[in-house]
């Protein structure tokens, strides 16, 4: 991989919060449950535990899941909400609609994903209501589901009264609504609430909750508040090549997060340190931020010698949405290296492509 040349952040990037390792919490339980045998397929103390943190964690008797990564996640927990003439919506740049290979049709036979054109990644109750109402002939895929995503692939996180809003528009029209929450904790920790506050008690009835993005190695929990809903989701996982063997490492690290509040922790500190970036290059000349912060992202339109310049330093980035650079942070960020990061940017600004301009 390509390391940046900036000292003391060779080690670092910002490119996506899956460069990360894993968190010491995560790392230490799945340490200690690697401790003699214990029951194959999730029939085990770490699972029962992990799935009862969650419950605590939430203060509801859902069922709780755990799968490998996001795409199945969100895929099956779809999939198990729809028949095949089922149509999700979802907003334009939905990772179920842009980054998931196409899983939440391959999973569900063929439900249809409806897009809702939105700037900013959000849907509204608005666009729900119009898609949903658009057609009601035997020609269209039913509307049966809702997904957003909090925070979105754009970092704006929904306030409760949005996911207040929108699920009182799924309950009049007789849509489920689903939460993509690769990034929930992050949402919990900018809104600084309960995850019960952003889910189940606004209306949710199936949460991903993402792992991967919060300190673990590998694995997302689905959270099914609505117990009835969760039928047979056993069944769709093992046949999807979800569910582990050795269930106790997909299930141990939660206990780690949870129990040692690791998961806000880590989300938290991901979120400063986006805040920190924003802060030092958000008035660079030609620089600005194409959506406000509100997660642990920065989206950041610039010239594009200057994000070559920062390429050529080393940096790591993706500008897949929208053309504007993003950068992410997770659990492991140094503040120097954000630090760095933005000296790189002012340095190339002022001083390195001044010039060219
Ligand atoms: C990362 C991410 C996922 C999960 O992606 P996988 O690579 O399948 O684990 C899901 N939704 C969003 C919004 C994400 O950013």
């Amino acid at each position: 991989m390509t390391t940046n040349t900036s000292s003391p952040c060779r080690d670092q990037q910002f490119a996506s919060d899956n460069y990360a390792g894993i968190c010491p919490e995560a790392l230490a339980a799945m340490n200690e449950a690697n401790s003699g045998s214990a029951v194959a397929y999730g029939d085990d103390e770490w699972t029962h535990r992990a799935a009862d943190a969650f419950r605590a964690l939430f203060g509801a008797d859902g069922e709780v899941f755990f799968v490998f990564n996001g795409t199945a996640a969100n895929s099956l927990a779809l999939a198990s909400l729809c028949q095949s003439y089922h149509s999700v919506i979802c907003a334009s740049s939905a990772h179920v609609e842009t980054d998931e290979c196409g899983a939440p049709e391959f999973f569900s036979n063929g439900s249809k994903l409806l897009v809702a054109p939105a700037d900013d990644g959000k849907l509204t109750p608005q666009a729900i209501r119009t898609l949903a109402t658009s057609r009601s002939d035997i020609h269209f895929p039913k509307p049966r589901v809702v997904t957003i995503t909090q925070p979105t692939e754009t970092g704006q996180v929904y306030t409760v009264e949005e996911i207040k809003a929108i699920s009182a528009v799924c309950h009049e029209l007789g849509l489920k609504l689903h939460m993509d929450g690769a990034r929930f904790a992050h949402a919990c920790a900018a809104l600084d609430c309960a995850p019960a506050d952003i889910s189940w008690k606004a209306g949710i009835d199936v949460l991903c909750f993402g792992g991967t993005k919060n300190g673990m190695a590998v694995g997302e929990a689905i959270i099914y508040f609505d117990r009835a809903l969760a039928a047979d989701f056993d069944y769709r996982c093992k046949q999807a090549g979800q569910l582990a063997s050795k269930m106790r490492f997909l299930s141990a690290p939660w206990i780690g997060l949870i129990e040692s509040g690791a998961w806000l922790r880590n989300a938290a500190h991901g979120n400063a340190c986006a805040e920190r970036l924003a802060q030092q290059v958000a008035d660079l000349p030609g620089l600005s931020l194409k959506f406000e912060v509100q997660a642990n992202s920065v989206f950041l339109e610039a010239p594009a010698e200057v994000l070559d310049a920062l390429r050529a330093r080393g940096w790591r980035f993706y500008t897949f949405i929208g053309g504007s650079a993003r950068f992410m942070f997770a659990w492991d960020t140094r503040e120097e290296c954000v630090d760095t990061l933005a000296n790189d940017l002012r340095d190339i600004v002022l001083n390195e492509t001044a010039a060219l301009a």
